[in-house]
């Protein structure tokens, strides 16, 4: 018996017709949960099996499908190499020769009489037929065929143990007995307005199109609506943001910015004038501030954000500054305190590496006010932390926090200002789903004199030759950083890697030269004996595990080496790059890396042919793909099933277009019309929701 009609798709898939417990518990292996995550599992292609060419009419070279039946199979196992399942086929017209290696497993699927279908590349060599490991399906006794052949049938993507036919199946049935009950997300103008279909239609469509366009068009129709989703989140937040006025207006005299302006011994670039006039609006209503400052490494953020910072000490404020970890809260705090000391600010840290004393009296002056700015990571928030009077946040978001975190901000009732660094540039599309609830200022130039760097990767063969150069270079006077990755997971290790390295080094390849060696491990007094030995240049080559990330100015250093590369992210390499050429001289950054596969090459050699941070990122993000990127956790939530930020912009645009238009009419979608589109994003963004006031 057919279940009742229901029109809500987060049902569980269980609802379904065909689906007990065990195909169920396979199902949620595949992610798949609600008959809703079911339908949203498009096809990864389509293949068109209108008409079956009979293997006579077959041509090699060209990909196939065909229906056949199995004649027999045998084992192949050659002396050297693997072994291989051969299986003989034919149709009426002719017979072919199928291979698969390591794959044993098929044989039990394919005894002979067997009806299967196979979708693969032929080739003919002396007269015979083959298919190389195609795919195959195995049709059962019985089995009502219309699903699978006779049509454009829909090629799921890798299902387990699920078979082709049993996912058609399972699809089909919620087709059937869902879709037709299914209610309109889309209000009507929205689909007019953007050319959308209705979501029957869209998916239907989607898993068994007539013709292919028809399959691209539903695709874009639901990928239209999950976008939508998305953004309407980011939206509803932005609206929130722009209309609060439970702020504080920061309008400083400017005597203390005059001074730390006087204390730094540059002048802001136009393009970091540009990020603070912005800034500084921002920051003079009494709207809280929700910015991010973004710019290429090295391009001067942290200036522009200190000064941010002044304003807000100036009118009596505190400052906290949040980073991802406790070394990066040290480096930070190190950076903020070498800006603020000549304007007497009194900057502290509170980490967890602390003692209860210093804990317990760090936090009283905190809450009496006498501390103006705290650098530490995002406890600071979290805990029981008591401002005087918290005016702004600065978060150095490393891609490391996400939405969520943010949001946590506002339940704390707090409404201080808050602008968000980020480490490295980010994609726009990234910008656009991540970030969507910011106002951005970009910083598009380096400050005058930066020299453009050489990279060059290299194989560990030719290891010798960049301790040559280094040599060489140390020679001219120059100093060098030399960056071991984090391989064990494990500091200890690391620092024995690295120590015993140096030891080496000292001993062989670089055994005239100056070595110093700094590490998370260290206390903050030795790491800066040994940063101002390299300073001074005293010491040429400094040594370095990655857990630190080489937080110091030195423009006499010209060479980068870093070995086994391939352990860090691009944006990471860029980030370590930026060190160097901050002098006159030309400089250099070798990267060695084994990298074992041909994405991990192409993601190194990128940092060969580009100085541009916006670049890399936008390729790191591509090679990796959004799956990486857009977790769970780190997009605060927002999974997305069908949308690809980064093939999809087109659609991306158009939905967030739509969403701040939304939005603008029905803050917070109320009207009837509005009620599924809302639920659907509610759902789809519950931990969001949380704190994200969607109606
Ligand atoms: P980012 O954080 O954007 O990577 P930083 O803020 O660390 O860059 O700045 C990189 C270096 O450039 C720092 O040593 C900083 O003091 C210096 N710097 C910043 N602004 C300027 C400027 N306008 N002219 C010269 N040097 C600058
Ligand atoms: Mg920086």
């Amino acid at each position: 018996m057919d279940p009742q009609p229901i029109s809500d798709w987060s049902k569980p898939i269980r609802y379904l017709r065909g689906v007990g417990e065990q195909r169920a518990a396979q199902l949620a292996r595949l992610d798949i949960h609600t008959v809703r995550d079911l339908l949203l599992m498009l096809p990864r292609r389509y293949e068109d099996r209108r008409l079956l060419r009979p293997l006579r009419q077959l041509v090699g070279g060209e990909w196939s499908a065909v229906q056949v039946e199995v004649v027999n199979t045998r084992w192949a196992q050659p002396r050297y190499g693997k072994g291989y399942l051969e299986a003989t086929v034919r149709d009426s017209s002719r017979m072919a020769l199928c291979r698969w290696f390591n794959a044993r497993y098929l044989e039990s699927m394919l005894p002979a009489g067997a009806r299967i279908m196979l979708f693969g590349r032929v080739s003919v060599r002396k007269g015979q037929l083959i298919f190389d490991h195609p795919e195959v399906e195995v049709a059962r006794e019985g089995e009502d065929e219309s699903l699978h052949v006779g049509r454009i049938v829909p090629v799921y993507p890798l299902t387990e143990n699920l078979g082709q036919r049993t996912l058609r199946r399972v699809v089909a049935a919620a087709l059937e007995t869902f879709v037709p009950h299914l209610s309109e997300t889309l209000p009507e103008d929205t689909r007019a307005r953007w050319k959308l279909m209705g979501i029957q239609q869209a998916l239907h469509l989607a898993h068994y199109p007539e013709a292919e366009p028809q399959a691209v068009r539903a695709r874009e129709r639901l990928v239209f609506e999950e976008f939508l989703c998305m953004q309407l989140i980011l939206a509803a937040r932005k609206h929130q943001a722009d209309h609060a006025s439970n702020g504080r207006a920061l309008q400083p005299g400017g005597a203390l910015r005059e001074r730390f302006f006087l204390s730094l011994p540059f002048v802001l670039t136009n393009a970091q004038r540009e990020a603070l006039a912005e800034i500084q609006a921002d920051m003079a209503r009494t709207r809280p501030m929700h910015r991010l400052l973004q710019g290429d490494v090295g391009s001067g953020k942290t200036v522009v954000a200190a000064t941010a910072a002044v304003d807000a000490i100036e009118c009596g404020k505190q400052v906290a500054v949040m980073a991802p970890t406790e070394i990066l809260a040290q480096q930070h705090a190190r950076t903020f305190r070498a800006f603020l000391k000549p304007l007497d600010v009194r900057v502290d840290v509170l980490t967890s590496g602390l003692s209860n004393e210093e804990r317990i009296a760090t936090r009283a002056a905190l809450a009496d006010g006498r501390i103006q700015l705290i650098v530490g990571t995002h406890a600071l928030i979290q805990e029981h932390v008591t401002f005087h009077d918290l005016g702004l946040i600065i978060i150095d978001e490393q891609h490391k926090f996400g939405v969520e975190q943010r949001g946590q901000l506002y339940e704390k009732g707090f409404h201080p200002h808050i602008l968000v660094m980020t480490a490295t540039p980010i994609p726009r599309t990234l910008a656009m789903t991540w970030y969507g609830d910011l106002d951005v200022s970009t910083i598009r130039e380096l400050p005058a004199g930066r020299q453009p760097i050489v990279t060059r990767v290299i194989s560990e063969k030719l290891l010798p030759d960049a301790y040559d150069f280094i040599r060489k270079q140390v020679g001219k006077g120059r100093q060098a950083y030399l960056v071991y990755p984090l391989v064990s997971e494990s500091e200890q290790l690391d620092l024995k890697a690295a120590t015993a390295m140096m030891e080496t080094l000292r001993a062989g390849p670089l055994a005239s030269l100056q070595l110093g060696l700094v590490h998370g491990q260290m206390r903050g007094e030795e790491r800066d004996r040994i940063m101002e030995k390299f300073r001074r240049g005293d010491i040429h080559v400094l040594i370095a595990t990655s857990v630190i990330e080489v937080g110091v100015d030195v423009p006499n250093a010209t060479v980068m080496l870093v070995e086994n590369a391939e352990h860090f992210g691009l944006a990471q390499l860029h980030q370590l790059r930026g060190r160097i050429g901050r002098g006159a001289h030309k400089s250099f950054c070798v990267l060695q890396g084994h990298p074992r596969s041909r994405d991990a090459w192409k993601r190194l050699k990128i940092m060969e042919e580009t100085n541009d941070g916006f670049r890399i990122a936008e390729e790191d993000f591509r090679i990796r793909g959004m799956g990486n990127l857009l977790g769970r956790e780190q997009s605060g939530g927002a999974v997305l099933r069908v949308g690809d930020p980064l093939r999809d912009t087109v659609l991306l645009e158009q939905a967030r277009q739509e969403a701040f238009r939304l939005i603008e009419v029905d803050p917070r979608l109320r009207a009837p019309e509005h009620a599924l589109l809302r639920e659907e994003a509610r759902a789809l963004y519950r931990a969001s929701s949380a704190f994200v006031k969607v109606g």
